[in-house]
């Protein structure tokens, strides 16, 4: 039997559009972009064609964007970057984060506050993981380094107001990241319109490859680099060049614009075929995230009384595919800091399923697994009860 795969927050295959433009820059066109030869030349040209690629999508300049090696280095840049640069500029050493952010950042953020002195402070988030704009507003202070909200969220699918949140930090001259790791797939990405300093993108989530990433720099943003080595990428990040990778990162992010609405109008009523369904045949569920302002693809669930692992390894031996939460998370018996960050208790955080849907999705397969998934849920109650 065919497995189901429904885990496309995790990861989403590579585009075959996207692997026909990568393979000729793994043997043919192999040159590093640094050499002055015509090898070089011509890794450069991909490179920088690559770069303007994704600055169009931006609304951004081509030296705006730095390619990294994943949306977690993208997220270190920015916030170590923004919050060093700050300290050593201006002396400035809070920090403001949301409590639902992907450890990406909040586990750098704590790695800042422990070995740098900085000062974190969390936002306050409402019950479905949304940062209100005037909670921003009231705790900014002058010494503050850097604001990270992300927005859209990895776990529970909520939309955060960015452009809202962004013009209140413009407004007082305090920089803003986003990490629009999972949002760049089905949200707008125009730095202009959502007023963002630095945005954080990886390309293994809109079928791009894996080991690949983005960080928007808008000029003028004080930021320190925090790979040093050669001068690649404006002294920004140094490393020879992945260009496969790159060429690979722009090319999934131009057709992830192009077919946006298209990929939209496939998922939207799969995905809100299984939260009807789900939360009207499963007792004691619950909808997790915002139930309208949630990315197109995703469907997050807690059902009470249930192990999320187990139901996870049921629905594997069935043939699907789903997660928990942050696919880093596997095999973590805690519940996840997001969930509880939204109000649930402990016994409904641990009973979390995140159903996220994709190109390859069918609405027949999403009827077979709303007709397995209750059954399951069941013998998990059941099992809980008779032991
Ligand atoms: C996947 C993800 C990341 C990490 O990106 P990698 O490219 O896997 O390092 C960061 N933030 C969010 C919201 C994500 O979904």
């Amino acid at each position: 039997m065919d497995k189901i795969y429904l885990d496309y927050a995790a990861t989403t295959p590579v585009h075959p559009r996207v692997l026909d433009a990568m393979l000729p820059y793994f043997s043919q066109n192999f040159g590093n972009p640094s050499s002055v030869h015509t090898f070089g030349q011509q890794a450069e040209a991909a490179l920088e064609g690559s770069r303007e690629k994704v600055a169009e999508v931006l609304n951004s300049a081509p030296d705006e964007i730095i390619f990294t090696s994943c949306g977690s280095e993208s997220d270190n840049l920015a916030l170590r970057g923004a919050a060093l640069a700050a300290r050593q500029e201006r002396g400035a050493n809070h920090i403001l984060i949301s409590p639902v952010e992907h450890h990406a950042v909040s586990n750098t953020a704590q790695h800042l506050e422990r070995l740098f002195g900085c000062k974190l402070e969390y936002l306050p988030v409402d019950q479905h993981g949304c940062v209100d704009p005037t909670e921003v507003s009231k705790r900014l202070r002058q010494e503050t380094a850097v604001v990270s909200v992300m927005y859209a969220n990895n776990e529970i699918g909520s939309i955060n107001p960015i452009a809202e949140i962004g013009a209140i930090c413009r407004e007082r001259g305090i920089p803003f990241h986003t990490d629009a790791v999972q949002a760049a797939a089905y949200l707008p990405v125009d730095v202009e319109q959502l007023n963002i300093d630095l945005m954080a993108l990886g390309a293994h989530k809109f079928y791009g490859p894996k080991g690949v990433g983005a960080l928007y720099i808008r000029r003028g943003t004080p930021l320190l680099p925090v790979l040093t080595g050669g001068g690649q990428e404006f002294g920004m990040r140094a490393g020879t060049h992945n260009i496969p990778y790159i060429v690979g990162m722009a090319e999934a992010l131009k057709l992830a614009d192009q077919e946006r609405q298209v990929r939209i109008d496939h998922l939207l009523p799969l995905r809100n075929r299984i939260i009807g369904r789900v939360l009207e045949e499963i007792q004691d569920s619950q909808l997790t995230g915002h139930p309208l302002n949630r990315l197109s693809n995703h469907a997050s669930f807690v059902f009470e009384g249930v192990d999320g692992n187990e139901l996870l390894m049921l629905l594997d031996v069935a043939g699907y595919a789903c997660s928990s939460g942050s696919a880093c998370k596997t095999g973590d018996p805690e519940p996840s800091d997001v969930l509880l960050a939204i109000g649930l208790s402990r016994s409904w955080a641990l009973g979390s399923l995140r159903v996220t849907l994709g190109l390859e999705t069918t609405p027949g397969q999403i009827e077979s697994f709303l007709e397995t998934l209750p059954g399951l849920v069941q013998q998990i109650r059941g099992f809980a009860e008779s032991s």
